[in-house]
């Protein structure tokens, strides 16, 4: 059986061919139908993050799978046949979220995560997992599910801003419906969230620092959401005129950034934080300003990571809607489908007109 591996910490991605893998009683033996490339699979490729099983070398990379089942045990809800999408982290067992089913929010940082941290991930041909981490996605997104894992950190991150929001019960809080939105970037995350906030209903500017008429840009442009060129206009400027947003969506992970547009923020406005930066980086910052806006506006930051199994199922009802409503967009999304034989071509560095990489295992 084939699969993509690398050896943390050194740089490279190759191909073994390795055995059979043999499920234990309580697992299900899972087909890779295809596998989603995002920025961290390309940081583990360069050496930069990740880590292998213990007492392995090599790390199996992916973590944005679709698989479908080919041998589940009697007792299984999950059946021969059935499409599926796996999580990623794996809790400590330790702490209360974990135990809680919410490894999400595990404050141990004992947790793993498959094709990251410490358990093999799903650039195989076959892999196992248990039936709880498995969630069941209808064959009518068989063309699409593979982008579940991206959506579910969005679903969550916009999960948790409106239970943020509902401290504000008079402001029609309950949606997103013509919230003013600014999200920064446009890697998976930040279009991903494109994509939902236009589902929901609200006005959306997607900022990058793409030229109008790169593939992104327009892509944007055709969900109705407004494509900005971070190196063409002031998005503070931008956001005077817009009279300040109520979202900020930030998923670049450049940590000035959030600095940056900090002030563009409207009263009662909420800013999440998606994007995770890496080099160290110190920026001067009017320090007064922010805090005296963040105090009289009543503003809110916060960080979110990674997703559980409740935003998987809640990712798949989103896919089913963003399909509805943009079934060709949602499509060029996923602008390179390639057999998993070309992975050279996708670790291989920097090419243009990339939005997303999917390898394809089987059909
Ligand atoms: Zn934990």
């Amino acid at each position: 059986m084939h699969r993509i591996v690398v050896e943390p910490p050194k740089p490279g991605v190759r191909l073994i061919e390795d055995d059979e893998p043999i499920p234990g009683p309580d697992e299900l033996l899972i087909e890779t139908l295809e596998v989603g490339i995002d920025g961290t699979d390309l940081e583990i490729a360069r050496g930069e993050y990740g880590a292998a099983p213990k007492g392995e070398p090599f790390l199996t990379l992916g973590h944005e799978a679709l698989g479908r089942v080919l041998e589940a045990p009697d007792d299984s809800a999950i059946r021969r046949g059935e499409l599926v999408t796996p999580t990623v982290r794996r809790g400590c067992d330790l702490c209360l979220p974990c135990k809680s089913g919410q490894s999400d929010f595990c404050f141990t940082g004992l947790y793993r995560e498959r094709g990251i941290n410490g358990l093999h991930g799903f650039n195989s041909e076959r892999w196992m997992e248990t039936e709880e981490y498995l969630v069941p996605v209808e064959s009518g997104l068989r063309e699409v599910a593979v982008l579940t894992e991206p959506l579910s950190v969005v679903v969550k991150a916009l999960d948790q801003l409106l239970k943020i929001q509902e401290r504000l019960p008079w402001k029609e809080t309950g949606d997103l419906a013509e919230k003013k939105s600014l999200v920064a970037g446009s890697g998976s995350l930040g279009l991903l969230a494109t994509f939902l906030l236009r589902v929901e209903g609200a006005e959306v500017l997607t900022m990058d620092r793409q030229a109008d008429d790169a593939v992104k840009s327009q892509l944007i442009e055709r969900l109705g959401a407004h494509h900005l060129n971070a190196r063409e206009v002031d998005p503070l400027t931008l956001a005077r005129d817009f009279d300040g947003f109520d979202i900020i969506v930030e998923a670049t992970g450049a940590p000035q950034i959030p600095f940056h547009l900090l002030p563009g923020l409207g009263d009662n406005g909420i800013m999440v934080l998606l994007g995770v930066p890496g080099k160290k980086m110190s920026i001067e910052v009017d320090a007064a300003l922010i805090v005296r806006e963040m105090v009289l506006s009543n503003q809110v930051v916060f960080g979110t990571v990674n997703s559980n199994a409740s935003h998987f199922r809640r990712a798949h009802g989103d896919l089913t809607k963003i399909l509805a409503r943009y079934p060709t967009e949602i499509r060029q999304f996923i602008s390179h489908r390639q057999s998993w034989r070309e992975f050279e071509v996708v670790f291989g560095g920097q090419r243009k007109d990339v939005i997303k990489d999917v390898l394809v295992w089987a059909e």
